[in-house]
């Protein structure tokens, strides 16, 4: 008999009254007024960890992390320089509380878009410590693996030869912490390769960050409304136009 499967429990009472602002663009952003914000945990310049205002997870201790003050920006758009220091600063904060051994495991993500199961426009990423489920046993190494489409420094970016959902599932394994903007320098190719060039309906993306077995990576998945036959039937489907995106990538990106 297959393992009995663990549940998150979300409150629906918090979730009724979260702000949206992807899809109502009128809304007000409540990341633009700064003096505003309360339970500050970390700051550096215009990045700031905050605890989560609609903290809907039960059982886990909810933190956002306010990548700029430029509420249209993304990480496609950054200089390399905050994009070092936006991407550096989150896998801090993450290993901080991973190390502080408080929780089963740590997520640490991004969703950017209106298929990406965001709610607010403003660029952030969320990390959250959970208690009891320990996210590791759902990944496997193989989902980690694939075609690669460029090294270096023990970096290594691939796009997924047996995705977890299906699809295009991007990713890049970080040998070392101390080859953390090679990460970054990659997750912002892939991106603005996302948003750009993949396919003229691409306006939503996730990341995914992971570490198992002391190996951190982090997974890039564009986003779109989500196949039935993976709903219905847990039939992940890929594409046949994989090889030909990792030429892609490599010829304007890498060449
Ligand atoms: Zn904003």
């Amino acid at each position: 008999m297959p393992a009995r499967k663990t549940y998150l429990i979300f409150d629906s009472n918090i979730g009724k009254n979260k702000p949206e602002n992807i899809i109502n663009a009128t809304a007000t952003c409540p990341f633009c007024h700064r003096e505003e914000l309360t339970d500050i945990l970390a700051s550096d310049g215009s990045i700031l960890l905050i605890k989560n205002k609609y903290p809907v997870l039960i059982n886990a201790f909810q933190t956002v992390l306010i990548e700029t003050d430029d509420c249209n920006s993304d990480l496609s758009l950054y200089s390399k320089d905050h994009l070092y220091k936006v991407i550096g600063f989150g896998v801090k904060k993450w290993q901080e509380m991973i190390r502080s051994g408080d929780f089963s495991s740590v997520l640490f993500y991004k969703n950017y878009g209106p298929y990406s199961g965001g709610t607010i426009r403003h660029p952030h990423m969320q990390i959250v410590g959970l208690k009891d489920i320990d996210y590791t046993d759902n990944i496997t190494i193989e989902s980690l693996q694939g075609f690669i489409i460029h090294e270096k420094d023990g970096v290594e970016l691939n796009l997924a030869q047996e995705p977890k959902n299906g699809f295009f599932e991007f990713n890049v394994r970080l040998g070392s912490l101390e080859y953390v903007n090679q990460m970054a320098d990659y997750i912002q190719i892939v991106i603005h390769y996302l948003l750009n060039h993949f396919h003229k309906n691409c306006k939503s993306y996730n990341l995914f960050f992971y570490q198992i077995n002391d190996e951190i990576s982090v997974k890039i998945m564009p986003r779109f409304v989500t196949s039935p036959l993976l709903i219905g039937y847990s039939i992940p489907q890929i594409s046949n136009r994989a090889t030909e995106v990792v030429t892609e990538i490599q010829h304007l990106y890498f060449s």
